[in-house]
């Protein structure tokens, strides 16, 4: 359970406690990855110490997406996405579209991703990446669920293929969005949402961000560590092995509310009332309800 009533134990330094004035969700967290195998009910305790209360766990193939899933049974406040990863998108087949069909329709699974396009690093040809993300828009228009999309260096085929798809799918999230903002722009238009990550920390090639945050409007932005990936950089203290958490995401907050002009509160609460809206999560009040439900049953 990620319990806001947890306390930090002492894995993180003193300095690197934070605790979110609001409930936030992390939009992106890589729950599966083998780095947090040794350790998860820590870390999800830490996440609510953090007032971190909701989170995305990303599917980025089968095998992470069957263990997002049973992560989400498990714990009250988890979510699961279930997508190929355009990394990954060269063992897209027939099979693997009708498996990730099946676990599209679970209640557990809130969106189809992570999928899309990374012309950056191309592990998987940018044809057979197009492939397997017209495949899974397909999919996310059969099951009317949200899409939650990877995007590096490849904005404009993106947006072209996703023009061509926007009638059909239902809302798509562009999480850890880097790119310009011609790029930025050309989502926007198109009524995407955007995810944004501790990039915006990286003095060395996230700073542009800055300039861009105060054009996303606030319905339309959430958060996302994106962990164990992309550990902020100017994080007021070292931590041990330097694996990213979901309990570090007010630090982030923090960062993206400045350069917007809110305030942590205000920005805590419109992206976490956005997340609920866009993964069509159950309200709070709801979740407790459906834990008393249980706890009532359970009892009786
Ligand atoms: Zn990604």
């Amino acid at each position: 359970m990620v319990d806001p009533d947890a306390n930090f134990d002492d894995f993180l330094p003193e300095a690197l406690r934070f605790r979110s004035p609001a409930p936030l969700a992390d939009i992106g967290a890589n729950l599966t990855h083998e780095s947090f195998a040794g350790d998860l009910e820590a870390v999800l305790r830490r996440a609510g110490a953090a007032n971190v209360t909701t989170l995305i766990v990303t599917g980025t193939d089968l095998a992470h997406a069957e263990q997002a899933v049973e992560l989400a049974q498990r714990v009250p406040g988890l979510y699961a996405t279930a997508g190929v990863h355009p990394h990954d998108a060269s063992h897209w087949n027939g099979d693997l579209a009708a498996a990730m069909s099946r676990l599209h329709h679970r209640a557990e699974v809130v969106a189809v991703g992570e999928c899309g396009l990374d012309f950056n690093r191309n592990f998987s040809t940018p044809p057979e990446q197009e492939r397997a993300f017209e495949a899974q828009l397909a999919l996310a228009a059969q099951s009317r669920k949200p899409l939650f999309i990877h995007e590096r260096d490849a904005g404009r085929r993106m947006r072209d293929m996703l023009r061509a798809w926007r009638d059909d799918i239902s809302d798509a999230v562009v999480h850890c969005f880097t790119a310009d903002r011609d790029t930025l722009h050309g989502y926007l238009d198109l009524d995407l949402h955007i995810g944004l990550t501790g990039w915006i920390c990286d003095e060395r090639r996230g700073h542009h961000l800055r300039e861009l945050v105060r054009d996303i409007p606030l319905e339309r932005l959430m958060v996302e560590t994106d962990c164990p990936y992309l550990l902020p950089r100017d994080l007021p203290a070292k931590l041990k092995g330097r694996r990213h958490e979901p309990a570090l995401l007010p630090w982030i907050v923090r960062e993206i509310a400045h350069w917007r002009g809110n305030t942590e509160t205000e920005l805590a609460h419109a992206t976490s009332d956005t997340a609920r809206r866009f993964f069509r999560l159950p309200m709070a009040s709801e979740a407790q309800d459906i834990g008393r439900t249980q706890q009532e049953s359970r009892n009786g």
